[in-house]
């Protein structure tokens, strides 16, 4: 028979803390329960400073629900209660500097990031990638877009990394370009709930579990958004620099400006801002319109002090390529589009020769 949620959280609610000494389900201790077909994934909210002193209380639970008739597996994870990976958040108030060490073999490791999704961060992130490989880079792509990663898709790549030694994963070669995704591993119908530790602690393996060196510079497809989870990530990750991807319009711009904000709290240089959509080149006649109004984000760089890395145009073949798996630098290195995206990729690896500037000084409306 199949089980309920209901069942779930009465197994959970027999559970005690023993810090609390509360019920895991009374003391409002379990989150994000999902459950598919037998299958059941939640996080258990504990304070951050308990840490893995509460993993005998996440496996109790586990066992909890496995007893359950009908329950094929349960993933639970530990969350901190409303806080990002343990000293994150306080780190970034007080503004302290990333964590040192880069990857070995790995000359810069690169942020695309965005204020929110939808605005072809990934896009530019892999077709950066490929660019940056014409330019005679030896280059990496970590998707770290855990939410919703798009790498295997926008290369469709449907192969498992494998790994020669049972400890470091071999990323997997496509179009002279490494490439890791946590959608390699995982697929794509199972339900991940992931939280800002578990976040952090993901992208922490796929940077220094994975064979990536020897390498020029490393893109990573950040998350989304602006939230603890991303705020981590920029932290944890030695970023040499993030690129931040906007559209035109102003909405966008004002997220934009939240993801150059997060990045300067965490003193992670920002090599610039990428305009995409930014003008749409009719696939018939040729002509072209600001369909989100001109030079938004060109004028947002400026009023940031930060530096503008180029336009891509909005058109069909930059999509189609993508949903055919075969990005359209790769696909048509010699477009027009692809061209964009290589004078992006040019900028991109000359700020990365320039010393760094400081991140520009925001302030928030
Ligand atoms: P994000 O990573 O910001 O969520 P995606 O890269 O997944 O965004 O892009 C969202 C959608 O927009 C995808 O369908 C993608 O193919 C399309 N897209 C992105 N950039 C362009 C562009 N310059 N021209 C046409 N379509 C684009």
């Amino acid at each position: 028979m199949a089980v309920s949620r209901e069942d779930v959280l009465n197994a959970l609610n027999r559970v005690v803390d023993p810090a609390s000494g509360k019920r895991l389900v009374e003391g409002g201790m379990v989150e994000g329960l999902v459950l598919k077909n037998g299958h059941v994934n939640f996080a258990i909210e504990v304070p951050a400073e308990r840490g893995a002193a509460a993993e005998p209380l996440r496996k109790e639970a586990e066992a909890a629900v496995a007893a359950l008739s009908g329950v094929l597996s349960v993933t639970a994870v530990l969350t901190a209660h409303h806080q990002a990976a343990p000293g994150a958040a306080a780190a970034a108030r007080e503004g302290a500097k990333p964590t040192p060490g880069g990857i070995p073999g790995v000359a810069a490791v690169i942020a695309v990031a965005s204020g929110k999704g939808g605005v072809g961060k990934s896009t530019v992130a892999v077709n950066l990638a490929l660019a940056l490989a014409r330019l005679g880079l030896k280059t990496g792509l970590l998707d770290a877009d855990i939410y919703g990663p798009s790498v295997p898709r926008l290369l469709n790549i449907h192969d498992k990394p494998k790994s020669r030694d049972g400890k470091v994963l071999e990323p997997i070669e496509k179009f002279g370009i490494k490439t890791m995704s946590i959608g390699f591993l995982v697929s794509e119908d199972q339900p991940m709930v992931w939280r800002g530790p578990m976040v952090a602690s993901a992208i922490s393996q796929m940077l220094a579990d994975v064979a990536w060196a020897p390498l020029d510079v490393l893109v990573v497809d950040m998350p989304p958004g602006t939230g603890d989870a991303q705020l981590t990530m920029a932290q944890r990750v030695p970023l040499k620099g993030a690129v931040i991807v906007s559209t035109p319009q102003d909405l966008a711009l004002i997220d934009a400006r939240k993801g150059l904000a997060m990045f300067r709290k965490t003193h992670v240089p920002i090599l610039g801002i990428v305009e995409n959509m930014s003008v749409f080149v009719c696939p018939h006649c040729g002509s072209e319109s600001h369909i989100f109004g001109d030079g938004g984000a060109r004028r947002v760089a400026e009023e940031l002090g930060a530096a503008f890395l180029g336009e891509i145009p909005l058109v069909p073949a930059i999509r189609e390529t993508s949903d055919a798996g075969v990005p359209i630098v790769a696909h048509a290195p010699h477009s027009a589009e692809a061209k964009a995206f290589l004078s992006l990729a040019e900028n991109v690896a000359a700020t990365l020769k320039a010393p760094m500037r400081p991140a520009p000084r925001i302030v928030m409306e």
